[in-house]
Formats: structure tokens, C-alpha cells, sequence
């Protein structure tokens, strides 16, 4: 079937809720994929830095075969070796000394972590301390409560009444959190390098204030990993390179390697909140879904290949900087999580004009042109992937 023939009939049966890229994909290997005609794509995309492993992956495969072949879903009334050694890789490697909460997606997350620091407060203080502050331009989810939770105006339409007590603090202004952060205050929320945003990392000084603010205060910190974490910026988890200890980490997008799955990992402070009938999710921590985190946890949480994140995403920054461009105003960003910062406005058609030439790229923010390549991509593809932005640029 022709890509025309095949949007035709999308038309008629999907609802209309995204404004696609005009191609349809069909298979992949590395960080190269083909689309229904044939034609050839190297993936600096990795379906919203989810595909961490890449495409076709043995590991992977074989991990979730094994286990298609055993159990695929129980639901959370019984007990799963790959939910549980899951869970523990998670706190091991992070060291928090927690516990882990298992969902679907990322939004699913941030409720949960929201759901945990509300009651966290409530169990300690009763009503009334129930208000989150995460930051302007800030991005946590598509649900009623996460789009509030979103520090976006262009987000707080139509599906009214929202879920009330959320605020918004200006990023990297430690007044603007202080005054947000009252009384009513139970948690602060934030994604260590703004991913829908722009690409936009915090200052490690502002970070470390905030943190500290919320050991004075009581408040629990939430980082929200869900685009950030799973070797993204060149550590298992981001807030790893900023120094700090968060009392909850939410995770989603890569964490599957391409299997749908969230997590709410929290630390020793708040690790036992969530108690029986407080929350649950029917298909979180299935078998299946935690046979892939398990192989994604046993790959990308090892020193070498997140050192090899490091350097891929060195080589890549500066090979887009060596382009020369006047188009190009920077590159920003950690790992391999790197915006391209052009004029205002124009990251959306040289998202286009890349795809049209080979390359597929994503947009952030108002200036920015993402690249959230597979982890796994490899030096010959990163210079293919060069070649075609160069002639673009
Ligand atoms: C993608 C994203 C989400 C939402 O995740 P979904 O799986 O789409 O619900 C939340 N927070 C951040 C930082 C994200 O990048």
C-alpha cells in the first residue's frame, strides 16, 4: 500500500488528533528505519526518545519472546519475577533506597507521583498543604490533572474545570520558587532539562537552592524524568549529574525500549505513602512490559555504554557546530538529548526539509529542533545523519 493510500484510510477511521509527518514507517535496524515505500531514514528521533535500544534489537527481542512464551499479564494481584527485578534495578542503581510504583505511561506517572506528594502531606500535616509548583514552559502530560500540572497557558483550554493547585515558578529564578512555595505548598516538580520546552537545561546552582529549599520546608522534590532518564542525558538519570537527591523520580519514554511502560520511584522518605487501595493501574508492571525494562536496565545502566552516550552525543553537537551554518545558533542540551537552536519559528520546516532529505527530527519549544537519536546509534550513522543535515542547514 502507497503512503497516499494508506493516509486515506487513516483519515476515515483515526481520529484527528495529530498533525503527522507526511510518511508511514515500516520497519527498522539500528537507528535506521524505511518507510512503506522504501525509502531510507536514519532515526534521530527514536519515536520521542523512546527507542533507546533501537530497532530490531536481539536483546530486547529475545528478552520479550522468552516471556511472551511464559506470561504476558497477570494484573497487580499477583506477584511477577520481572516486576520485581525490575523495581530493584531501578533502586540499586539509583541508590535512593526506595520503592518503586509501575504504570503505563508518563503522564500515569506524574499522577501518581502528584497523588503520592499530596498524600505524603495530608498523612503528616491533614488538609490544606495540597499545591504543586513546577516551573513555566515546563511539560508533564496530556491528562486533566498533568496539563495543569504544565506550566504552558496554551495548554489550560477547553476541558474545563482542571484539577485545582498547581502554580508555576519562573525556571531558574530561586525568588520566583521561594514565593510560589508557601504554606499550601506540598512539592516542587521538575524536568531537569525542559524537553517539550525547548531543550532547555536548569542551572545546577538554582537546582541545588531548590532542593534545599525543599529539605527546609518539608516539600517533596519530584524530577520529572520521563524524557531525561534511562541513559538519555549520558547518566541512568539525569538528576545523577546535578548532584542532588529528588524524594521522587517519575520515568517513562525510553525506560520500555519501545514497550509502553511508566514508573514512580520514590525514595526512602516517602517510599511508603502509597498503600493498598490508595493506587493501582491494571496493566502496570506486566510481565512482558518488565521483561523489556529489565533488558533496557541490564544494557543502558552499564558505565561503558553510558560513557559511549557521552561521546556520541559530543560528536554529534560538534559536528552539527562544525556545519558552519548561519541558520545555526547553537546547540543545546545533554547526551543525547540535543536541541538545535534556528531562528524562531523555523524548527518546524527544517523538521521537514530534514525528513524530506532522510533524516527524521522532531521539534521543541518555539526554536529548537530536537534530536532524541536511539542510544545505540553508531558513528556511521551519526555521519550519515551529518551529511544530510549539512546539505540542509
Ligand atoms: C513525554 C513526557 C511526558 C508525558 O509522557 P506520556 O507517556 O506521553 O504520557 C511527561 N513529562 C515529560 C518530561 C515528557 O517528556
Amino acid at each position: 500500500m502507497t503512503y497516499q493510500e494508506l493516509k486515506a484510510e487513516e483519515n476515515k477511521y483515526v481520529m484527528n488528533t495529530y498533525g503527522r509527518f507526511p510518511i508511514a514507517l515500516d520497519r527498522g535496524e539500528g537507528a535506521t528505519v524505511w518507510d512503506v515505500e522504501g525509502r531510507k531514514y536514519i532515526d534521530l528521533a527514536s519515536g520521542i526518545g523512546v527507542n533507546c535500544m533501537g530497532y530490531n534489537n536481539q536483546i530486547i527481542i529475545d528478552a520479550i519472546t522468552a516471556q511472551a512464551h511464559k506470561l504476558m499479564h497477570v494484573s497487580n494481584l499477583f506477584t511477577t519475577e520481572p516486576m520485581v527485578w525490575a523495581a530493584k534495578k531501578l533502586v540499586e542503581k539509583t541508590h535512593l533506597n526506595g520503592k518503586v510504583f509501575f504504570a503505563n505511561s508518563g503522564a500515569e506517572a506524574n499522577e501518581g507521583a502528584i497523588k503520592l506528594a499530596r498524600k505524603y502531606s495530608f498523612d503528616k500535616y491533614g488538609e490544606g498543604r495540597y499545591k504543586i509548583v513546577t516551573l513555566v514552559n515546563s511539560f508533564h502530560g496530556r491528562t486533566v490533572t498533568t496539563l495543569k500540572a504544565t506550566g504552558q497557558d496554551r495548554f489550560h483550554n477547553y476541558f474545563f474545570p482542571f484539577t485545582e493547585g498547581f502554580d508555576y515558578a519562573e525556571a531558574n529564578d530561586f525568588d520566583s520558587v521561594r514565593r510560589k512555595a508557601d504554606d499550601m505548598a506540598c512539592a516542587v516538580m521538575l524536568e531537569l532539562v525542559q524537553g517539550e520546552g525547548g531543550v532547555l537545561p536548569l542551572d545546577p546552582a538554582f537546582v541545588k537552592q531548590v532542593e534545599a529549599l525543599c529539605r527546609e520546608k518539608d516539600l517533596l522534590l519530584i524530577i520529572d524524568e520521563v524524557q531525561t532518564g534511562v541513559g538519555r542525558t549520558g547518566s541512568l538519570f539525569c538528576f545523577q549529574q546535578y548532584g542532588i537527591r529528588p524524594d521522587v523520580v517519575t520515568m517513562a519514554k525510553g525506560l520500555g525500549g519501545g514497550l509502553p511502560v511508566g514508573a514512580v520511584l520514590a525514595a526512602e522518605s516517602c517510599a511508603g505513602v502509597l498503600t493498598p487501595g490508595t493506587h493501582a493501574t491494571t496493566f502496570g508492571g506486566t510481565p512482558i512490559v518488565c521483561a523489556a525494562v529489565n533488558a533496557v536496565l541490564d544494557t543502558v545502566g552499564e558505565g561503558q555504554f553510558l560513557a559511549a552516550v557521552r561521546e556520541k552525543g559530543e560528536y554529534l553537537k560538534n559536528g552539527i557546530l562544525s556545519i558552519g551554518s548561519p541558520s545555526i545558533h547553537g546547540v543545546r542540551g545533554m547526551g543525547l538529548m540535543l536541541g538545535i537552536i534556528v531562528d524562531e519559528g523555523r524548527h518546524t520546516a527544517f523538521a521537514n526539509k530534514l525528513i524530506e532529505k532522510g533524516v527524521l527530527a522532531i521539534t521543541a519549544g518555539k526554536n529548537a529542533v530536537r534530536l532524541l537519536p536511539p542510544l545505540t546509534i553508531s558513528r556511521e550513522e551519526m555521519d550519515e545523519a551529518l551529511t544530510i543535515m549539512k546539505e540542509v542547514f
